[in-house]
């Protein structure tokens, strides 16, 4: 026979213990008890007494639903976007490791929380994405605004200014006109590019600047 504590009246947290229930499968003994929020339930009394159960369940729930509706903003197309940035920077596989991780994309460390980034970006715009400046670089609010994709693209475009022997461009695409070869090509000369392991620098008099900073 276990020890047999008298526990009617003892309250602990929300729970008030009303009557022995019982014992459970481990032969410790429960007790019904009164939830103030008017819930009936039978807990075992070592958790009663350790505090691990403090109400019927109802205080776990409001303490998570306070929690999630704090900034109030969790179905919000921002917090998409900022949840998606977030998956694309860290995720360990497929295109994402290519078009990020390997050219060191990330979002700053302010970024880590939401309501940063929800102070540096505010609401997102119908039918715009998080877009950044400056396509080289990480998320950050210096480097990030809403835009469409008709104001992306021109961003990119138009990101960077084309210098070849002499002669400035100011897209890839309008120098690659002038010289009569495809865009690939003009990339390649101003940027250099690894072919089959090797690294081919970029030919001389040939480079691209970047326009924001
Ligand atoms: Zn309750």
């Amino acid at each position: 026979m276990g020890r047999f504590i008298k526990r009617e009246g003892q309250r602990f947290g929300r729970l008030l213990v009303i009557k022995r229930a019982g014992s459970n499968k481990q032969k410790t003994a429960t007790w019904e008890c009164l939830c103030d929020c008017g819930k009936m339930v039978v807990m075992a009394a070592n958790n009663l007494q350790s505090g691990n159960s403090r109400s019927c369940g109802c205080l776990q729930r409001e303490l998570t639903s306070a929690r999630s509706k704090r900034h109030g903003l969790t179905k919000t197309t921002c917090y998409n976007a900022w949840f998606n940035m977030k998956q694309r920077c860290t995720n360990a596989k497929g295109d994402d490791v290519k078009n990020y991780q390997n050219r060191g994309i990330m979002y700053c460390k302010e970024w880590e929380h939401f309501l940063n980034f929800y102070r540096d970006v505010g609401d997102k715009p119908a039918n715009t994405y998080l877009d950044r400046i400056d396509n080289e670089k990480g998320y950050s609010k210096e480097n990030c605004k809403w835009s469409t994709p008709a104001e992306s693209a021109l961003n990119k475009r138009s990101s960077k200014t084309w210098h070849i022997l002499g002669q400035q461009f100011p897209t890839s695409k309008d120098a690659a006109i002038a010289l009569g070869v495809s865009e690939a090509v003009i990339h390649r000369r101003c940027k250099g590019k690894v072919i089959r392991g090797k690294y081919h620098p970029p030919y001389e008099g040939h480079y691209c600047v970047l326009k924001y900073r």
